[in-house]
C-alpha cells in the first residue's frame, strides 16, 4: 500500500562528482550530454571529454588537466568566472560515484 520508498528516490537528487573539482555538483553523470555548469568551479560537463588532456569544446578548449590546475591555483576552472563560483555546500560532499576517475 505504501508508496514512500518511491517518493524517497524521487525527493533525493543523484548528485555526480564534477569532473574538474571533485565535489557533487552535477545533477546528470559525466557522460550526459547536458551542459550543466559547476558552480563550485565553473567547469562546464562535457560528454565527449575521455581523459584530462582531451580539449573541452564546451570550455573553449580548455582541458580537465588545466581545469585541475587552475582550480588548485586559483579556486576556479578560469580566472574569468572566479566572481561567479561558490564554495562547496554540504550534500556536495557526497554523492553518486560512477567510477569515472580520469
Ligand atoms: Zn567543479
Amino acid at each position: 500500500m505504501s508508496l514512500t520508498g518511491a517518493d524517497d528516490s524521487r525527493t533525493t537528487p543523484a548528485k555526480y562528482p564534477c569532473p574538474c573539482c571533485g565535489y557533487y555538483t552535477f545533477p546528470v553523470s559525466a557522460n550526459t550530454n547536458h551542459g550543466f555548469i559547476c558552480r563550485v568551479c565553473f567547469w562546464e560537463n562535457d560528454a565527449f571529454v575521455r581523459n584530462t588532456l582531451d580539449p573541452s569544446v564546451c570550455n573553449h578548449g580548455m582541458t580537465l588537466q588545466k581545469g585541475r590546475a587552475n582550480f588548485k591555483k586559483f579556486g576556479a576552472c578560469v580566472d574569468d568566472m572566479l566572481q561567479h563560483v561558490r564554495p562547496p555546500e554540504e550534500d556536495e560532499l557526497s554523492g553518486v560515484d560512477e567510477g569515472v576517475n580520469f
